[in-house]
């Protein structure tokens, strides 16, 4: 089908409390594994690009892979903007076709944070597109960062409810305690702070970073209000490790279509786990619509039987 909004994704994710998988992609081979692995999975899904990844495959390579992508599957898959840098960036990829949208300010003063939000917000609603703000910083594990770092930075809930008055974003990126780039699953988010602002707060929240959580943590994560979780370096690795082990395999092997096959299974794979660690997976029927919550009931417990 063709890409979504998030809108309605979200409205069943917050009615039904399970969180959408944001998966960052570089190439085709990764837009392939996570398209394969939401439509097993009957789950909508987020493919999103960050800067490195705009850098490194080109705007419009980037959104034609998941325009295509989309195309060939039948639940619903929105493309998102991860870590848009400024205004101008957001305007672009809005005429490239993005769905969804992402300006991070949060490494801006408050006020101007709220200022470039609010001007992507207003241009991005003319047609129909959300958008992702970020207050708080969820940090670079590769700046080499402190817990008491970790913690300064973390989403006041007062100034949450505030930034979202302000600046009408769809949804808001949270610092509750993730590091972006994490090579293992170590940290432990604090709920209580989640808590705090989801009783202030009434947009989908979002969590960066997740893969240097802990599954336990991401769970009750779900349960209080997370609604989408960007997953990269967890997807990179396991690329990297099917590279690594078939080219120690066939280290002469010129045809790098055998070595590249194995890497997109391995973050596959990854992705299926993900989709079932967040919950979203057999939420969509065969007509690309949501199935109802009973169903989703019986589908998640006949899955445990098997
Ligand atoms: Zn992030």
């Amino acid at each position: 089908m063709p890409l979504v909004t998030p809108t309605e994704v979200y409205k069943q994710a917050m009615a039904q409390r399970f969180a959408i998988g944001a998966f960052n992609v570089n190439n085709m081979e990764a837009v392939q594994a996570i398209v394969e692995a939401a439509q097993e999975e009957r789950a909508p899904v987020f493919i999103q690009v960050s800067q490195g990844a705009i850098r490194y495959a080109g705007l419009a390579y980037a959104a034609g892979l998941v325009k295509i992508a989309a195309s060939l599957v039948d639940v619903p898959v929105i493309l998102h903007l991860d870590h848009g840098t400024d205004f101008e960036q957001n305007v672009m990829c809005l005429r490239a076709g993005f769905t969804s949208l992402m300006y991070d300010g949060s490494k801006k003063p408050f006020e101007e944070n709220v200022a470039i939000t609010k001007r992507v917000v207003e241009i991005a609603h003319i047609v129909g597109i959300p958008v992702e703000a970020e207050l708080g910083q969820v940090l670079q594990s590769t700046d080499g960062v402190s817990e008491e770092q970790v913690r300064a930075a973390m989403t006041d809930p007062d100034q949450a409810k505030l930034f979202i008055e302000l600046t009408g974003a769809d949804s808001l990126a949270v610092a509750i305690g993730s590091v972006h780039a994490m090579r293992s699953a170590e940290a432990e988010l604090d709920i209580d702070r989640l808590r705090a602002i989801r009783a202030k707060v009434n947009v989908p929240l979002v969590l960066h970073g997740s893969s240097g959580v802990k599954e336990d943590s991401i769970r009750e994560a779900i349960e209080h209000g997370i609604c989408k979780i960007n997953v990269a370096t967890y997807l990179n690795q396991a690329f990297v490790q099917g590279l690594r082990e078939t080219i120690e395999k066939m280290p002469y092997e010129p045809d790098y279509r055998k070595h590249l096959q194995v890497a997109r299974e391995y973050v596959k794979e990854r992705v299926r786990e993900k989709i079932r660690l967040f919950g979203s997976n057999g939420r969509i029927d065969s007509t690309g619509g949501f199935v109802s919550p009973r169903t989703v009931h019986r589908a998640v417990d006949l899955g445990a039987l098997e």
